[in-house]
């Protein structure tokens, strides 16, 4: 059974093809973060669906091919550098590290590139990017330097968001600084210079500016990734205008006039404790909000996991309190499942039940639906093993079938992989050293070293293993 997804270009349910000539390869643009706070758990909620339909699609054969981009110039970023009196790439550097140590958390795959705005190969890219579509007369300047893009030269615009634009009136004027548009939809491509802007700015032929955000999107997607993306995913939010935008550029700045996106694949939104998530409403959560509340990455990589990405996702305490045992269950089962697999080399594959796992997901990620395949193998496997039906055999095909669910799901425990400091490896090398030299007391010190460090070293016949603690 092919793959599934449901396109919200079309509004239907599609069979996820490559193209013709790309073999087995999916390209797959993400909207990334905008690095000017501590991204929250919403955005979490986007990123850990699409890390589930890269994850699902690899284990289905494709060759995923992912750039997701990193916004580090808009509004908020130069407002906040403002505000902190330091520049922009101050401001935004710790947030970019803050980001790569959320995405460790969660056990999100890395994309293959994370290309950022301000980097000068991709403002490049804009810029030439903003004249082709002056050149095609998709865009104009406007008195101040601004450029914007004029939608009444792209009817199709609001074929993703199913909108109609027609009542707008043209020439109707909005915020101040928009003054001079033709049209009040028509949004910027390059906004020129003011004086809050500070030291953010490029040279451009059109003076002295900045990119809008939409714009950013469609550089780096297209430059990265071609003119025809296979699919392009994000929050139920960024369809209109953001995905709106990006479509409407690519498609008037592009040599083929090919279809930007083949398949648009949207997640509903997150609330939380069953209201909007909101700094006011003291219901907001980055991800440390909640590890500093003594959750764990995976709880909330289960919660986010847990509900299918096109139905509202309901975030709980009592949610992140189920994920717990929900984990503890699937920990115990596979403790047990090592225990009675023992050191048998047999190895007996489990019933053909467990390929549903995988069908199930096929239908545009129906992960209730494959939790529940899980669960119920977990449930069944329990009970053979209560009266010693399984086999060494079978446990050991249990364990296979767990580690091929887990590089879909990736639920594992997080210390087994977690990244080891680079003092900790001279530590545990030093150690491998002192014991070959049989200079007990120096390995006896070392030991106690790596403790202060948090990770405790057990030696068996193998050699040293070290765990986080
Ligand atoms: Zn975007």
């Amino acid at each position: 059974m092919a793959v599934r997804v449901y396109n919200t270009l079309t509004r239907s349910l599609e069979a996820l093809e490559p193209r013709v000539d790309q073999g087995s390869t999916l390209s797959l643009y993400t909207c990334g973060p905008t690095v000017y706070a501590h991204a929250h758990i919403g955005n979490f909620r986007a990123y850990v669906f699409e890390d589930l339909l890269q994850r699902h699609l690899q284990a289905r054969g494709f060759i995923v091919q992912r750039v997701m981009n990193i916004t580090d110039v808009d509004d908020k970023t130069i407002r906040g550098a403002h505000a902190a009196g330091i520049s922009l790439g101050e401001f935004t550097a710790p947030f970019k590290k803050a980001f790569f140590e959320d995405v460790a958390t969660l056990s999100l795959l890395k994309a293959e590139t994370y290309p950022e705005a301000t980097d000068p190969v991709e403002i490049a890219r804009m810029i030439a990017m903003i004249r082709t579509l002056m050149e095609r007369g998709h865009a104009y300047e406007a008195e101040d330097g601004s450029v914007y893009f004029r939608i009444a030269s792209f009817p199709d615009y609001g074929k993703l968001a199913h909108v109609n634009l027609e009542g707008q009136r043209p020439g109707q004027r909005v915020a101040s600084d928009e003054y001079d548009k033709e049209a009040v939809a028509d949004f910027a491509l390059w906004k020129s210079w003011v004086p809050e802007d500070g030291a953010v700015g490029w040279e451009s032929p059109w003076g002295r500016g900045r990119p809008g955000w939409h714009i950013e999107c469609s550089a780096m997607a297209a430059g990265r990734l071609g003119e025809t993306i296979d699919i392009h995913c994000g929050g139920v939010d960024n369809i209109f205008p953001h995905h709106e935008a990006e479509i409407a550029q690519c498609e008037c700045a592009g040599l083929r006039q090919a279809p930007f996106v083949r398949y648009w694949m949207h997640c509903a939104h997150l609330m939380v404790e069953g209201s909007k998530m909101a700094k006011s409403a003291g219901n907001f959560f980055t991800l440390r909000d909640l590890l500093e509340k003594g959750w764990c990455g995976r709880e909330v990589r289960y919660v986010l996991l847990g509900v299918h990405y096109r139905a509202a996702l309901n975030f709980t305490m009592e949610g992140l309190g189920a994920a717990r045992t929900a984990l503890a269950r699937l920990d115990g089962w596979n403790a047990r499942l090592i225990e009675v697999a023992g050191s048998s080399a047999g190895i007996e594959a489990p019933e053909a039940a467990t390929e549903e796992f995988y069908t199930t997901l096929d239908d545009d990620l129906n992960i209730s639906g494959a939790l529940a395949v899980l669960f119920e193998t977990v449930r069944e496997s329990n009970r053979r093993m209560d009266r010693g039906e399984l086999t060494p055999e079978q446990a050991r095909g249990l364990l296979a079938w767990y580690e091929g669910v887990n590089s879909v799901l990736a639920l594992e425990p997080h210390h087994e992989k977690e990244e080891m400091p680079a003092e900790v490896e001279e530590l545990i090398a030093a150690r491998a050293a002192a014991r070959t030299a049989k200079e007990w007391k120096l390995s006896d010190e070392l030991r106690d070293r790596l403790a202060t460090f948090g990770w405790i070293v057990k030696d068996t016949k193998d050699g040293q293993r070290v765990n986080k603690n």
